[in-house]
């Protein structure tokens, strides 16, 4: 809660909108406490008198009413029926829509039917007609204004109930015995319940304003009670002859409508968990570069070279260092092998090397990443995006998310090669369907045709390798490509990346969290841990000595099949959250051979150039477990 009214308060307009209508229902609570005029008790005498005269503040009405004094009254009036129509709108409609979105089938169409019969008939002739049916006065005003805001909720709510109701949770919630009013009210409620608030905040101005209208008309309150519109319409036949009659109300009716829906858009921004996140900010095309330190001087080591890189999350006044101080490089026809448990800045790492890591919230603020020498954090988003997927090309772990669902994988592959080749639509429709045919998708000609939801996870996943492969890249960077798959199918995938780089000499950097995968496919690997090379070197000599504690006790968790009993031993403690990394060895405080030394500074690299580890108390011996 404390830290929704932060959010709230941290937006200006919100936080001066929560201030005036703050203070404006301040005043109408108090409103019988203040020692003011009757506000119904006519004084022809003091008719029309302006504003700033002894005892009349605002100056009085055409029947020598004191104005301030209906002013405080009217206000009170005006925003209680109003509050009262958008509870009333809100509850009924939100019940609506989420009893049509739930159930779904006949009973949605024939409730959806009636809202939109309902939302057939202009608005306010429709609040007319009410009106004019049940007679004129406040309570028959205040219905009508709720009565035609109904459908704006069901509609609203029904939206976001069908979106949820196909959901694993609710099914979950249906295997495990729960009714449906149950469902709803613990389940559905709570994921609407933000939404309906924001509805409630936006439209609850508008109310006001449509009960003024009524009012306006004679059709809401009755004299001599006055609301805010009612006020407005008995000044109307002077508004020549004396203004402040009518600027009086004008200004409040104002005043309220203007601060509601402030501190309404305020609400909307703060509840919204993807406003929150600053997620529906467009990122921009290339990830911010802001290098704080020199830029490492360039080696001539492989064909990509990462040195030195920094990436980091600025969300807030947090900050989170996903990536520190990575050196990588790959060689052509060489594969490297990242392994990290999620959350160490795998995929961070393998972002930033095109730019691709959204900011904001992302910032590269240090290091160097060249491609054949040159600088690719420097380079113009024009040369960077000539490269990606040209020279430098991804396989991304999700290919259903990665595929456009609405579009042919033919057309999509197409698009991919005229995006960097300038070819002929035919000519490029022929390399698709090679590509297909070298991803091993069988039927290539026919399966061209198909949309990415009629073909299974793997197929989806060498579409996507296909699509990596169709302009010939140098460097393929795949971010843990067979996670979501079965075995065989991750050993045909990885059969065919390493035909692919014996073939077409192809570097690849293979992300994974699996030891197995490496063996397969890796010369050379590299493990992470929270953001930071620990260990690197050539994937046998590091399956066999593992020198970092944390590759040990990481291979330690590994069972073998056939390899005979033994304890599985997880890693104690959890890794350390990247807004808060300690100084020193990350892996410190999960470590049984960590000393004071760990804690305190800069760890260097030990071990030679080919075998390098990231730790003040490496073990060279072999691991008995895995040898
Ligand atoms: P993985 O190794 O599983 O691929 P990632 O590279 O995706 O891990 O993430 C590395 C770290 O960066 C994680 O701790 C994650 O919490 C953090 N991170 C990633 N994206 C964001 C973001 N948009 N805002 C804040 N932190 C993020
Ligand atoms: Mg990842």
């Amino acid at each position: 809660m404390s830290g929704f009214l932060k959010l709230l308060f941290r937006n200006r307009l919100a936080a001066v909108g929560a201030v005036i209508i703050g203070l404006i229902c301040l005043v109408a609570l108090a409103t019988p406490l203040l020692p003011r005029a009757d506000p119904d008790v006519p004084a022809t005498a003091d008719r029309f008198q302006r504003p700033f005269r002894p005892g009349h503040l605002l100056g009085t009405d055409h029947l020598g009413r004191d104005l301030a004094s209906r002013l405080l009254w009217g206000t009170r009036l005006s925003l209680a029926v109003g509050v009262a129509a958008a509870l009333i709108a809100g509850t009924i409609g939100s019940t609506i829509g989420i009893v049509a979105g739930y159930f779904g089938g006949r009973i949605d169409n024939v409730i959806m039917r009636g809202v939109d019969m309902l939302m057939a008939f202009p608005y306010i002739l429709l609040a007319l007609a009410i009106v004019a049916a049940l007679g004129p006065g406040l309570m028959n005003a205040l219905i009508a204004v709720a009565a035609v805001n109904i459908p704006f909720f069901a509609r609203n709510i029904r939206g976001v109930t069908v979106g949820l109701a196909g959901r694993e949770f609710i099914d979950a919630a249906r295997l495990a015995g729960k009714g449906h009013t149950r469902i709803i009210l613990t389940e559905l409620l709570p994921n609407v319940a933000s939404m309906i608030v924001i509805a409630m905040s936006t439209t609850a101005g508008w109310m006001i304003l449509e009960t003024a209208g009524l009012s306006f008309l004679g059709l809401g309150s009755q004299p001599p009670v006055a609301d805010l519109g009612s006020m407005l319409g008995e000044a109307r036949a002077a508004l020549i002859t004396s203004p402040h009659t009518s600027v009086v109300p004008g200004v409040m009716i104002f005043l309220i409508v203007m601060s509601i829906n402030l501190l309404g858009d305020g609400v909307r921004n703060a509840l919204d968990p993807r406003l929150r996140s600053g997620a529906l900010t467009r990122p921009r095309a290339v990830t911010l570069v802001e290098r704080r330190g020199a830029i490492p001087a360039a080696d001539q080591k492989g064909l990509l070279n990462i040195q030195d890189l920094e990436t980091q999350f600025h969300v807030g006044d947090r900050v989170y260092r996903a990536v520190n101080a990575v050196s990588l490089h790959v060689n052509p026809g060489e594969a490297l092998g990242i392994i990290a448990e999620s959350g160490s800045g795998k995929s961070v790492t393998a972002l930033s090397v095109m730019g691709l890591v959204a900011s904001p919230p992302g910032v590269i603020t240090g290091g160097a990443v060249r491609y054949e020498g040159e600088d690719l954090l420097a380079a113009t988003y024009r040369s960077l995006r000539e490269k990606r997927g040209d020279k430098v090309a991804y396989i991304f772990q999700d290919p259903l998310s990665t595929l456009h669902p609405l579009f042919r994988v033919g057309d999509q592959l197409t698009e991919a090669i005229q995006a960097h080749h300038k070819e002929p639509d035919d000519a490029a429709r022929a390399r698709a369907v090679e590509l297909l045919k070298a991803v091993r998708i069988p039927n290539a000609e026919s399966r061209i045709r198909n949309y990415p939801h009629q073909m299974s996870g793997g197929m989806r996943q060498r579409v996507g390798i296909a699509m990596a492969l169709a302009n010939d890249p140098e460097v393929i960077i795949a971010d843990e490509p067979t996670t979501a798959l079965d075995v065989t199918v991750q050993a045909q995938i990885l059969s065919l990346l390493d035909d692919l780089r014996r073939e077409r000499g192809l570097a690849i950097i293979f992300i994974t969290h699996d030891f197995d995968v490496v063996a397969q496919l890796c010369e050379r690997v590299a493990v992470m841990y929270a953001g930071k090379i620990v260990e690197e070197g050539p994937t046998g000599a590091i399956l066999a000595q593992p020198a970092h504690p944390y590759t040990r006790r990481l291979m330690a968790c590994l069972p073998e099949l056939g390899g005979g009993k033994r304890r599985l031993a997880a890693i104690p403690g959890l890794p350390p959250v990247v807004s808060d990394l300690p100084p020193g060895c990350a892996f410190a405080p999960r470590c049984d051979k960590a000393t004071a030394a760990c804690r305190a500074g800069e760890i260097p690299f030990d071990g030679d150039a080919a075998h390098r580890v990231h730790c003040l108390h490496p073990e060279f011996a072999p691991m008995e477990v895995l040898a």
